[in-house]
């Protein structure tokens, strides 16, 4: 096991921002992860595991272990007439899984292709995009639980999945570290109709062959659009969540601003686009202190050329307070704060 010490938060988190880990350690099995959480224990130190730092914002140093999980895995399970089941190491990166499983003809996944991220990252916060999410194909996933310091499994119905929330993210029933998931994809392939965007995009494109690789290259070409490539352009992906409000409140609201994008949902309360409200205030392409609103899409963030995580700070709060004053809703950050 090798642990490097003080390393750059910002090397670890797609936003590119934070001070240093007092330790980072790179794990590529169950032992090294023991090993791992053994060595926080001695240091008498916390730890956290990291995935590609996609939807975590690093704030200053971080006194404790980054445990990187790197668990590689790819092992066919199991076949039938309708499906085929994979175990997927949780640190295989994310999308060259669902890029296998769209070449293998098999469908499940191929909705949330080009999400960053690890695969064991998908569960924490029910990973989803154009109409699929993890719930829908992750029948169990293997975890070390912290509490009883044992490797468990856990049927899809024990992650207790909702809307980009589950188990893992829940910050009162948070103790695992996925080490596995197993996904059933089905071998036929998704029908319409879809999910408004992908639909208006293959009836554009004149497709109606809706096999894995097309709908994933379309749903590439329609990411390509309005998220910046992590590679280029340091961000978290949507960095506010869509507020969700009461019916009076949103009804009040339709009344002076009757395009505005709202979703009913099944309790009677009303989910708004916080990018949509963001751009209403005139914020969309607005930069400051090195960071932007994305010209092409208001929800996301950027670091331009930002400092410290207090720039992202500064800007957050000038974002929220700007929907707050318009429309007297406040906008919560999506990402996870490490703090340390
Ligand atoms: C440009 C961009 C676009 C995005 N688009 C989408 C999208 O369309 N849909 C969507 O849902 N998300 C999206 N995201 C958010 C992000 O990609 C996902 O949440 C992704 O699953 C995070 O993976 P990660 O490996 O980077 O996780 P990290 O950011 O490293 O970790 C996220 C959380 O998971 C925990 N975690 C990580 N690994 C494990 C593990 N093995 N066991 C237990 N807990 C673990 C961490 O402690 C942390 O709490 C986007 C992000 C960006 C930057």
């Amino acid at each position: 096991m090798v642990a490097t010490e003080h390393y750059p938060l910002s090397e670890l988190t797609t936003m590119r921002l934070g001070g240093k880990a007092r330790w980072v350690i790179e794990i590529s099995n169950r032992e090294d992860l023991l090993e791992a959480l053994d060595f926080a224990k001695q240091q008498n130190l916390p730890w956290f595991i990291l995935g590609d730092g996609s939807n975590v914002i690093a704030g200053g140093d971080y006194n404790g272990v980054i445990i990187l999980n790197r668990i590689t895995g790819f092992e066919h399970i199991d076949e039938d007439d309708s499906s085929v089941t994979y175990r997927i190491g949780a640190g295989e990166v994310w999308d060259h899984i669902v890029e296998r499983l769209c070449a293998l003809e098999l469908s499940g996944v191929e909705a949330m292709s080009a999400i960053p991220g690890r695969a064991g990252s998908t569960p924490v916060q029910n990973v989803g995009a154009y109409g699929q999410e993890i719930a829908d194909t992750l029948i169990e996933l293997e975890a070390y639980d912290t509490q009883t310091g044992t490797f468990v499994t856990l049927e899809r119905d024990d992650c207790v999945f909702s809307y980009r929330n589950s188990l893992f993210k829940n910050p009162e029933t948070r103790h695992h570290i996925i080490t596995s998931i197993t996904l059933r994809l089905n071998k036929a392939w998704m029908k319409p109709p879809f999910y408004s965007s992908l639909e208006s995009y293959l009836s554009k494109h004149a497709i109606s062959e809706y096999s894995p690789n097309t709908i994933r290259i379309a749903v590439i070409a329609i990411r390509t659009e309005k998220l910046p490539p992590v590679d280029q352009i340091a961000s978290a992906g949507s960095f506010f969540k869509n507020p969700i409000v009461t019916s009076d409140v949103a009804d009040s609201l339709l009344a002076h601003y009757p395009d505005m994008p709202h979703w009913s949902m099944p309790d009677n309360r009303v989910k708004l686009a916080a990018g949509w409200l963001i751009e209403q205030t005139g914020l969309k392409g607005f930069s400051k202190y090195g960071m932007a609103v994305y010209p092409k899409n208001a929800l996301v963030l950027t670091n331009v050329n930002a400092t410290s995580t207090d720039d992202l700070e500064k800007f957050k709060t000038e974002i929220i307070a700007a929907v707050q004053a318009k429309f007297a809703i406040t906008l919560e950050q999506e990402p996870e704060n490490l703090i340390g």
